[in-house]
Order: C-alpha cells, then structure tokens, then sequence
C-alpha cells in the first residue's frame, strides 16, 4: 500500500518502521494516532507511567504508539483492551486528561473509477495507460488524505474515568509444586500450598 513519502521518510516513523520490521497502513494509523494524541494533550514521550495508553486492538498499530508515546507492554503502562476497535486512549496522569480516538474507517474509502480500474489490473485485463492512471489517481487521493493532517484520520473525544493502576511489584515465592519463582500476587492457595496458575490447572 502507498504511503507519502514525507511521512516514510520522517525520522520517527523510521524508528517506528524499525521497531515493527516493514512500514504499512496499520502501522501508519498509530502512528498519526499517537502523533495526535500527544499534541492535543501537549506531552512528549513518557520516561516513566506519566502516560497511559489503551489500546482496543492488538495490530500493526500498536507498535508505533508504543515508540512515540514511550508506553510500553513491558512499564505496564500500555494496556490492551481486547475489543477489536481501532479506537486508542491516551491518558496524562498529571492533568488528568485522556482523549480517546477511533479510527474514521470512512476516509478509506476507494472511489467507483478507482476501484474499475483496481478491478481489471485485478482481473489482469488492465492495459498500460490504466495501470498509470490507477497509479497516479490512487497516489494522489492518498496525499491529499495525508497532507490534509492527522485530525482527518480520527474522531476525538475527551473521556473521564478510571485508569489503570500503575504497575506493581511484588516479591516473588516459590510455587510449592514446580518450584518456579512466581509474583506473589499470582500464586493461589491450595490448603498448605502456594501454588502457580499452570500448577494450579493440573
Ligand atoms: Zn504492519
Ligand atoms: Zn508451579
């Protein structure tokens, strides 16, 4: 899929494209998610659990948010809500202020000439002249959409509510059967026992 250059060629897609191994259209959207996101709630990339993000979808996207917005599956401070939306909340502990934005499927739409001529290079009865026609219209719809901003991409709101805890850390303790080091949160009794969940499913 074509993606203007000006946006593969920026150095923080780049270091989002690195991380998630190819660049694409998912990848892209949370890119500009994040890029939205972050200057609508006037931060930059959390060193710490500053920011919190949710995500409702595990795709390509989540990749370049949790390069821009430093919320990382390992700080505990990228949550995923397994929903399939593409819909993303970002959330400042210290203003207090989360904006959720969800993807505006709509702007993807191919247009009737468009998709004739997506059909037949399909159907392999494009001729030349078509398959540059294709080629110049499609990259053109596909600039103006970009050039037009990432506001077009997403509607935002504002939402309140309760976020998620920061991280906790607790000591660990040996599971009475396998012997494995285990978070004490996670070890369930079991008469004298301490057991693991897979201990426990056994
Ligand atoms: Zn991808
Ligand atoms: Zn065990």
């Amino acid at each position: 899929m074509y993606i203007p250059a000006f946006i593969t060629e920026a150095e923080d897609y780049r270091r989002c494209a690195r991380f998630h191994g190819h660049t694409c259209m998912g990848l892209t959207i949370g890119y500009l998610a994040a890029k939205l996101a972050l200057e609508r709630l006037g931060v930059s990339r959390a060193d710490d659990e500053e920011l919190v993000v949710i995500v409702e979808n595990d795709a390509c996207c989540c990749d370049a948010i949790q390069v821009l917005t430093g919320c990382t599956f390992g700080k505990g401070n990228f949550v995923f809500r397994d929903i399939g939306k593409m819909a993303f909340t970002f959330a400042h502990r210290d203003s207090g202020k989360s904006l959720r934005l969800v993807f505006n499927n709509a702007i993807l739409a191919v247009p009737e000439a468009e998709r004739r001529l997506a059909d037949l290079i399909r159907d392999g009865k494009a001729s030349a002249e078509d398959m540059r026609t294709y080629e110049s219209v499609s990259e053109k719809r596909i600039d103006d959409l970009f050039a037009a901003g990432p506001e077009v991409f997403f509607s935002v709101e504002e939402v309140s509510g309760p976020l998620p805890p920061k991280a906790s850390i607790a000591p660990s303790m040996s599971c009475s059967q396998c012997g494995e080091l285990v978070m004490q949160t996670k070890l369930v009794q079991d008469g004298e026992r301490m057991l693991c969940l897979d201990c426990t499913a056994q």
